[in-house]
């Protein structure tokens, strides 16, 4: 049911008007008609915009209404994860296929935001310090947009284009992101000024994929986008294939761990700002990437 136009009187000049439907056709159909309508899930993000006036559409577009966006199911051999599926309902539902991006889910915000805040706002926004990302990168996600015209699938990598810049169209809403299941240790770490409530200093996811023998890293909050460590990456890869680590499983080498960590420093583009050097940002990656791959290893000797 589509109820429109509601709409809510901000100011004496500007009015919003608020675009409200239980139906996913319909929310396609709204965006389609009103391409500059904000999205709005959790509104975590978008209301923290409103409130300090930084933005102000003329329309906004509640999803929270519409079921199949908070839903996921395995399809294809993937989890297909509706785009307003909370952080609170990743971390209870999904912490076994998905590790790496429960312990993401946990480190943000606060338990309120948590059960309002969602992974489709994440994408929404595109920070590099959205600390969804990562995981999602590390998993090589695919995000599932959709128009009134139909769907596409757009890999993670290149649905990020800039510091909160994607390639959203205007007619276009995020359905879902497709993922695969954990079939290794996956692990995340952020480095904050205190222990909760924070915006990422600097990230770093990591997911180690036995059956592919290959390890995946991607840096947060230290560049415009989140990045890969490509070259880390295929160091890890090298170490651990040449002497088939993979099947005697003992401690990953110190120099091996030295050498991941350098790597993954100079993959990363940082900025000094309110929140931390570029220097400082590229110590504390270094440290991250040891810390996380001797933790992910760990696990899998262990298992
Ligand atoms: C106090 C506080 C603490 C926070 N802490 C963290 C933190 O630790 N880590 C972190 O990463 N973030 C944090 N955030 C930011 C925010 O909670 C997250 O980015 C969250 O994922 C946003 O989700 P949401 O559902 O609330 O998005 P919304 O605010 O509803 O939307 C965010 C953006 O996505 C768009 N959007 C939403 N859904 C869709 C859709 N289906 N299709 C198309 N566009 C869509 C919106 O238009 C908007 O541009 C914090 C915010 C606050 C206020």
């Amino acid at each position: 049911m589509c109820r429109l136009p509601a709409t809510t009187a901000v100011s004496e000049t500007t009015d919003v008007e608020f675009l409200q439907t239980d139906s996913w056709q319909e929310a396609l159909e709204l965006k389609a008609a009103y391409p500059d309508a904000v999205p709005i899930a959790g509104g975590t993000d978008v209301m923290v915009e409103l409130n300090f006036d930084r933005i102000r559409p003329r329309a906004v577009l509640d999803l929270t209404r519409v079921p199949e966006l908070s839903r996921w199911w395995p399809e294809n051999g993937r989890l297909r994860v509706g785009a307003g599926v909370t952080y609170a309902r990743l971390i209870t539902e999904l912490a076994e296929p998905l590790p790496g991006l429960a312990i993401a889910s946990r480190t943000v915000g606060s338990p309120q935001i948590r059960n309002r805040g969602t992974v489709g706002g994440n994408l929404g926004t595109s920070s590099p310090a959205g600390d969804a990302l990562p995981p999602l990168f590390t998993a090589d996600a695919e995000v599932e947009l959709a128009s009134r015209a139909g769907t596409r699938r757009i890999p993670v990598a290149e649905f990020v284009t800039g510091p909160k810049r994607n390639c959203l169209a205007d007619d276009e809403l995020i359905a879902a992101f497709h993922v695969a299941r954990a079939d290794g240790p996956q692990q995340f770490a952020k480095i904050g000024t205190r222990n909760a409530m924070v915006i990422a200093v600097c990230s770093l996811a990591l997911s180690i994929w036995p059956g592919q023998q290959r390890v995946a890293a991607c840096i947060g909050s230290a560049g415009p986008t989140p990045i890969r460590s490509g070259e880390a990456e295929r160091f890890i890869a090298g170490v651990l294939g040449e002497h088939d680590l993979w099947s005697k499983r003992p401690p990953i080498p110190e120099a091996a761990l030295a050498g991941f960590g350098e790597l993954v420093e100079r993959a990363a583009r940082p900025i000094d700002d309110v929140r931390g050097t570029a220097r400082y940002r590229r110590h504390a990656l270094g440290v991250l990437a040891r810390r996380t791959l001797r933790w992910a290893w760990e696990a899998y000797r262990c298992a």
